[in-house]
């Protein structure tokens, strides 16, 4: 068996090698200055090249225009559930909050401390299985601020394949477990945002493409570092960004456009996922509770029938050099996350343990 070993982490999750193994060599000695990446000042035209480079790839690769601004912040996603409300609205306003899983939930619960939020569960459940209600049943609020969702649920492994189509509406998604790994038409959008550590780099950052338009709302009495009109003039650098990150999306950028784009990868994580859905589906021994329709192509969540074989699942395949399968605690099972950096060749290998394990333990 390949001896490899591939991480399924959900996050700080694996990056390609290629990326590793440039940062690695040119640690000490960064672009040969003597010096390295995180000795250098965030205002030396030596960043600023990096800096110019990882929003040039970002706007290729999603096709963003002028009429959105990008903005590399702090305070991971969980930060934006706080700018997004402190900024866009004032307390008597409200906003309409998806519910689809945990991390949706979550915004709306921070949300809860500056704004009215409407809770709007769209979770059905149809004999055991989690589905999402088409955008189109979603009962939203005229007087809404505006929408918030997030479409790759990377906790449940759930996830909204569908693009928004609301007229006349803000609209607001999470893509901090799926931003590159479909494509989007960020037009569709008003503001977008990720913390880097799922698909982008190391954590430590959140990328926000926002809508020039809806910079105009920003709430003067919000702290400045998470104002966005603030950030928006100070080029992201009104206190010193996490330089190391931020030189790391950059190179994940360039990998991205260099395998071939989002094409690329939205192809490779249909496979890579439909693989590991395949072998749950044709199983008696293992399950998963999401819908066809709403599965994640990210996060494949499933769970052992027989519990009592949990432990001795996670030690074998360990063993095997397939690590962090654990799920996160708050659903329990198992959770392969397989990002855009993840290639077949891991999820294969681990497809094909499972099916050993299953013939040695039913
Ligand atoms: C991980 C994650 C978050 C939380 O990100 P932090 O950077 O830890 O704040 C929020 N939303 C989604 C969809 C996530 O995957």
């Amino acid at each position: 068996m390949d001896k490899k070993i591939y991480n399924f982490s959900a996050g700080p999750a694996m990056l390609p090698e290629e990326v590793l193994q440039k940062v690695k060599k040119s640690f000490l000695n960064w672009n040969k200055i003597g010096a390295s990446i995180i000795e250098i000042s965030h205002r030396s035209p030596e960043f600023h090249i990096i800096i110019q480079n990882a929003e040039q790839y970002l706007r290729e690769l999603l096709s963003i225009s002028d009429e959105y601004a990008i903005l590399f912040c702090q305070g991971g996603a969980r930060g934006q559930f706080s700018a997004i409300p402190m900024n866009l609205l004032n307390q008597l306003n409200c906003a309409d909050y998806i519910d689809s899983g945990y991390w949706s939930y979550q915004a709306m619960l921070e949300a809860k401390k500056y704004c009215f939020p409407n809770h709007i569960n769209v979770k059905k459940y149809v004999n055991g299985k989690v589905m999402i209600l088409k955008m189109e049943k979603w009962l939203l609020h005229t007087h809404a601020n505006y929408i918030h969702y997030c479409p790759n649920e990377t906790i449940d492994g759930v996830a909204i394949h569908e693009e928004p189509n609301f007229k006349d509406k803000i609209i607001i998604g999470d893509f901090s477990s799926s931003l590159l790994s479909r494509n989007i038409n960020v037009n569709k959008y008003d503001l977008i945002y990720a913390s880097a550590q799922k698909n982008l780099g190391p954590a430590g950052i959140t990328i926000v493409i926002i809508k020039k338009k809806i910079l105009k709302y920003s709430n003067p009495y919000i702290p400045s570092i998470l104002n966005y009109k603030n950030i928006f003039a100070s080029h992201s650098m009104f206190n010193t960004p996490v330089t190391f990150s931020w030189y790391v999306i950059s190179l994940v950028l360039q990998w991205v456009k260099k395998k071939g784009g989002i094409n690329f990868f939205e192809k490779l994580n249909y496979k890579k996922s439909k693989l590991l859905y395949q072998t749950i589906d044709n199983s008696n021994f293992y399950f998963n509770t999401v819908h066809p329709n709403n599965r994640s192509h990210m996060n494949v969540t499933f769970y052992l029938k027989d519990q009592n074989l949990n432990h001795l699942f996670l030690s074998k395949a360990n063993e095997s050099g397939l690590i962090f399968l654990k799920g996160h605690k708050v659903i329990g099972g198992f959770r392969a996350s397989i990002y855009n950096a993840m290639p077949l060749s891991g999820v294969k290998k681990l497809t094909a343990f499972m099916k050993d394990f299953e013939y040695k333990f039913r």
